[in-house]
């Protein structure tokens, strides 16, 4: 069934939000922000001018003396009006997710979701996790104590594949324990956070509290290198997160960044067979493998391989690419042609690596979107864990077959990448999923569940080089937003 398909066909160009008041960006420099299953364009996005970017971070500094003095049940209300505007226009934000991104509606209202439940999850975390501790009598007349307090202003860089989630694993936590931000939504995707930010103003937060500008990485870089900034929140690749990892550490800022991945998926003879090979399409496939937690790599153990394949691959022949508007289609068009073209050089080093190409998604025939960047499921067999097939984030629909004798050769290839994001396995066996789960190398890991992703009262972050820092994203961000005095006290 074909829905309304627009909320709006055009959104003109996006405004910054500086100090609680929407503006035109200054800057000369505009992109064109696309809707990837029309090739259409949607808007213009500004990369802010160094005056705007250092104009966002003194409204968040100045802000949070304020902010941190509000107190807590107060900021609390703004957290549960921010819900409240949330639900109500929900299917509205889906609607413009799925224009900018491209995902399939139902992707989109589960991303809305999540952002929902993050808002929840830090309005316990508000009087829960950001109370102290106190220990009374520890000397004649003394008493211990912790405080946690805000350490200030925070800047927030998102990824272009889940425009609002993502910011929400850290901004609701932020406010709720008194500190400010400046959030900088990728480039690519930046109409459904600023669509959010529009809502977020009838919330009514104090002036300076949250501010969003727009840009690349200059404007990253320029906020990260602020001398009054605190730290970096940032999701996004690897290549990126290095370098952030650097410069924040030579300007002495806190980092919290969740990188790039490769997933590994074991499929243990014992598994339920039908159950898996739906779970793993759905972790492959959907969003376009555009997820940090999509499987990329299948490796099923022993005689798993001849149970497990076959099916695998008849659902992916099955898949049915479209508008992600349209209910009834299964798989969207990538972010952007240049993800398009990243993806096709990928199947071209999978060929000239000699893996074989047992579905090939390319130049899908996809009708009335001929347009759009489209490929479909495309699975290579034959692969070796060497390859870079099997080594590298294509962030695309591809799935890589390596067959493994044992549960031990497995986990040694699903621990062999520089990534550590998710890992699953499908067995109806505890003992060996207790020995995988204990075993591998990553940060989510999911037993007979293809996709690990940790609800927002969980701590969410890889391990290797899926993540750099200490603090984990979600719930645990508190701890990132604050810091700790231990107070002696002696009263006689
Ligand atoms: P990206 O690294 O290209 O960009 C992410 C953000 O960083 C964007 O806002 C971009 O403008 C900004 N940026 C780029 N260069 C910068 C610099 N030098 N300084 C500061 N900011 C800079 O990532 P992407 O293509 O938007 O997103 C896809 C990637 O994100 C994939 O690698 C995926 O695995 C990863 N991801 C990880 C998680 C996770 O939880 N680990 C979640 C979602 C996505």
């Amino acid at each position: 069934m074909a829905l309304l398909k627009e909320v709006k066909e055009y959104y003109g160009d996006v405004e910054l939000y500086i100090d609680g008041e929407f503006r035109k960006s200054e800057s000369d420099n505009f992109m064109e922000v696309m809707n990837p299953a029309l090739d259409k364009p949607i808007g213009r996005v500004p990369f802010a001018t160094p005056e705007e970017v250092d104009e966002a971070v003194d409204a968040a500094v100045a802000a949070f003396e304020r902010w941190r003095d509000v107190p807590v049940p107060n900021r609390v209300q703004y957290l549960f009006r921010m819900k409240e505007v949330l639900e109500r226009h929900k299917e509205e934000i889906a609607r413009i997710i799925v224009q900018n991104h491209g995902k399939h509606i139902d992707e989109a209202r589960g991303e809305v979701r999540r952002a929902i439940e993050n808002v929840e999850a830090a309005i316990g975390a508000a009087y829960i996790l950001a109370k102290g501790e106190a220990l009374d009598q520890v000397a004649p007349s003394i008493d211990e104590y912790v405080v946690r307090e805000p350490l200030g202003a925070f800047v927030i860089i998102s990824p272009f594949n889940f425009p609002v989630m993502v910011p929400f694993w850290f901004m609701p936590y932020a406010l709720a324990v008194g500190a400010t931000v400046v959030i900088k939504p990728s480039e690519i995707t930046p109409i459904p956070f600023y669509w959010v930010n529009k809502l977020l103003d009838e919330v009514g937060l104090p002036p300076g509290v949250v501010n969003v500008v727009y840009g690349r990485a200059e404007v990253g870089e320029r906020l990260i290198t602020h001398p009054d900034i605190q730290g970096v929140a940032f999701v996004g690749s690897t290549a990126v997160a290095r370098k952030i990892y650097e410069l924040a550490g030579r300007h002495g800022k806190r980092v919290l960044l969740q990188a790039g991945a490769k997933n590994y998926s074991v499929v243990m003879p014992d598994a339920d067979m039908d159950r898996a090979a739906t779970n793993l399409i759905s972790s492959f496939f959907g969003n376009t493998g555009q997820r940090c937690l999509a499987n990329a790599v299948l490796v099923p153990v022993g005689d798993a391989y001849q149970k497990i394949v076959p099916k695998f691959v008849e659902l992916a022949k099955g898949m049915k690419l479209g508008y992600g508007l349209d209910e009834d289609v299964d798989m969207t068009p990538l972010v952007s042609r240049k993800a398009l073209e990243r993806v096709h050089r990928y199947i071209e080093i999978g060929l000239e690596e000699g893996a074989r190409l047992t579905l090939d998604g390319r130049n899908p025939v996809v009708d009335g979107y001929p347009d759009g960047y489209f490929i479909g499921p495309t699975i290579f067999e034959d692969v070796t864990p060497d390859m870079r097939i099997a080594q590298e984030e294509i962030f695309g629909p591809v799935a890589s077959i390596i067959k493994a004798e044992s549960l031990d050769e497995a986990i040694e290839m699903a621990n062999s990448t520089i990534y550590g994001n998710a890992s699953s396995i499908f067995t109806s066996s505890g003992r060996v999923a207790r020995e995988f789960r204990r075993r591998i190398k990553a940060g989510n890991i999911g037993i007979n569940v293809g996709i690990a992703a940790p609800m927002a009262f969980y701590p969410f972050a890889g391990m290797k080089e899926s993540f750099f820092g200490v603090i984990h994203g979600q719930i645990t961000s508190v701890h990132f937003f604050t810091d700790t005095k231990v107070v002696i006290e002696r009263w006689w």
